[in-house]
């Protein structure tokens, strides 16, 4: 067992960056090759984006019956999950179990930051740094740390001399913040925000948002999930598992739609959107038909139902006109789940400031100034997003020894084989990487997808001898233009989206996620798998 201060073996066979769901799991996994291991994680515990995202209303936008592992019958008959709709506080309570009922944290090294990991191509290892002084070879490296992990505060000017209090979404205390009283700030409108800001306007004193893209947003409707509702739907688990397992999205109980938008008169479309709005949910919403999100026209039909929601909803005309997206097809950039998200700019002590017509120039020492106004604020909040996808990879130093470094390789975008490997890093292996469906899907989900296949590579790499496992660099730029190619027949690719990278200046435009849906890239896997790993390099010695 080792401790937070025990010395590491100096040679493992595997080292797994990060405790969220895809460490945790790859670690459990694992275990049956008998492999040595370690795992290190930056934060005090285990839970990745639930550990460090507390912010007031975090919750998970998939159900929890749905977010959660699939991989043992026992814990998910055991687990009981208090509402539809998870928080925070509750799937980390859940993470911690796992953790303790699989006795994980044994491997696990926290508060340790990977710095750097090397490849030596003559020793066919990985040297690991960490920021605790560790120094760890291991045969292969499973990149674990998730696709939004690396918060982003934007530079504004005059930060520094912010007196008040400051707070990122993705970087939340630990101990409760209570804003009764106060005067708050809160930057940034997509999911974190639409989440928390119904929840900080009942404390604070006056909330003004800072908008600058208004976001589509439909209702959770979620609710306390009643004994009877848990019975039934666990006594069915196993079913419930393998209906969303022939899903796009890795999520059962809603059956994939059948119809085009024009097939509906206008009125029959309407009805479909209003009973889905009421059912709550964005997987519900944008199952409504098939073509929402390839079809321009058929995507407005649903855009111009959730626009006159915010008109019907919001009182102030002006504000309403603001708070309706025009600049993208709606899910084409995550569509958010709200609970009184448009009915909160109803309230007498909440002011949206719509910073696309009057920008943020700068921070002063007591609040925000925009080119045309001055904001007094004791708080301020920024909900303003992750590096995505990408971000923490290139945050450690991945490199060939002598060679080429991860950053250089992808300058200009991600390029991976099947989002699991890099070619000419090998031995790497990514966990819900660009190219594969991660965001796209539901995570815990695609976890399991990718660590069942990482877990079988592994045996075949045990049971063969080979040393070394690369991708081939023509299998990857075939994977890298089909990713492109499927993107290119949706209408994602016409948001300005993290999927894009497009929220971090000067970042490469390039479409991360693949998003044919999660069972079309399984049968991919699989079928790589059964073709001797296709599309992969094994060899028995190094190069
Ligand atoms: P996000 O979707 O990237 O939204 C960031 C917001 O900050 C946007 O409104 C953006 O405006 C604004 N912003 C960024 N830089 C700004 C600047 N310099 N000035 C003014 N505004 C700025 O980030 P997020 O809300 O944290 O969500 C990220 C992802 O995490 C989600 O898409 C979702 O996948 C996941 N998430 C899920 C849940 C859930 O399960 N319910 C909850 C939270 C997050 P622009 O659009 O103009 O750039």
């Amino acid at each position: 067992m080792s401790t937070d201060s025990s010395p590491l073996p100096k040679r493992l066979d595997v080292v797994i960056i990060g405790a969220g769901f895809a460490g945790m799991y790859a670690l459990h996994r694992l275990r049956e090759l008998k492999l040595t291991m370690q795992v290190f994680e930056a934060g005090e515990g285990v839970g990745g984006t639930w550990y460090w995202n507390r912010y007031p209303g975090a919750r998970c936008d998939v159900e929890s019956l749905e977010y959660s592992y699939s991989f043992s019958d026992e814990l998910q008959q055991e687990w009981e999950w208090p509402e539809r709709f998870a928080a925070q506080a509750d799937i980390l309570r859940y993470a911690n179990h796992v953790a303790d009922r699989f006795d994980l944290r044994r491997d696990i090294r926290f508060k340790t930051r990977v710095k750097s990991a090397v490849y030596d191509p003559a020793s066919c290892h990985w040297r690991i740094t960490t920021d605790r002084g560790d120094l760890v070879d291991a045969r292969f490296c499973v990149m674990a740390s998730g696709n939004l992990s690396l918060p982003r505060v934007p530079d504004f000017k005059g930060l520094e001399a912010f007196k008040g209090k400051w707070y990122h979404t993705g970087q939340w205390p630990h101990e409760p913040v209570d804003f009764t009283g106060q005067r708050v700030g809160v930057i940034g409108t997509g999911s974190s925000g639409i989440q928390l800001i119904p929840v900080v306007a009942q404390q604070a004193s006056h909330l003004h948002v800072f908008q600058r893209t208004a976001n589509f947003s439909v209702p959770a409707v979620n609710r306390p999930l009643t004994k009877q509702q848990e019975e039934a739907y666990k006594r069915e688990y196993r079913l419930h598992r393998e209906e969303a397992l022939r899903t796009p999205f890795g999520i059962g109980g809603h059956p994939p739609p059948q119809k085009y938008a024009h097939e509906d008169t206008e009125e029959a479309r309407s009805e479909s959107f209003e009973k889905k709005w009421h059912t709550g949910g964005n997987i519900s919403f944008l199952y409504a038909y098939k073509d929402l999100l390839t079809n321009q026209q058929a995507n407005e039909t649903a855009c111009a139902f959730v626009r006159d929601k915010i008109r019907q909803t919001v009182k102030n005309p002006e504000v309403a006109q603001w708070l309706m997206p025009d600049d993208h097809p709606i899910g084409t950039k995550r569509l958010c789940l709200d609970t009184g998200y448009y009915e909160t700019f109803n309230r007498d002590n909440v002011t949206l400031v719509n910073i696309r017509k009057d920008p943020i120039s700068e921070m002063t020492a007591t609040g925000i100034r925009t080119a045309r106004n001055t904001y007094e604020l004791d708080a301020v909040i920024f909900a303003t997003g992750y590096d995505a996808m990408t971000g923490a990879m290139l945050d450690i130093d991945i490199r060939i020894a002598g060679g080429e470094s991860l950053q250089d390789k992808w300058a200009a975008g991600p390029r991976t084989y099947l989002g699991l490997v890099t070619a000419g890093f090998p031995n790497l292996l990514i966990i819900t990487g660009p190219g594969s469906p991660s965001v796209k899907a539901n995570m815990i989900a695609a976890i399991e997808q990718h660590v069942d296949w990482i877990r079988d590579l592994m045996a075949y790499v045990q049971a063969g001898g080979y040393q070394q496992v690369d991708a081939d660099t023509e299998a990857e730029e075939k994977w890298v233009a089909h990713v492109n190619q499927v993107a290119d027949s949706t209408l994602y690719p016409l948001a300005n989206s993290w999927y894009l990278g497009a929220n971090i200046p000067g970042k490469p435009r390039v479409f991360m996620p693949y998003v044919a849906g999660l069972d079309k890239y399984r049968a991919i896997c699989d079928d790589v798998a059964a073709n001797a790993y296709r599309g992969l390099t094994l060899a028995k010695s190094a190069s």
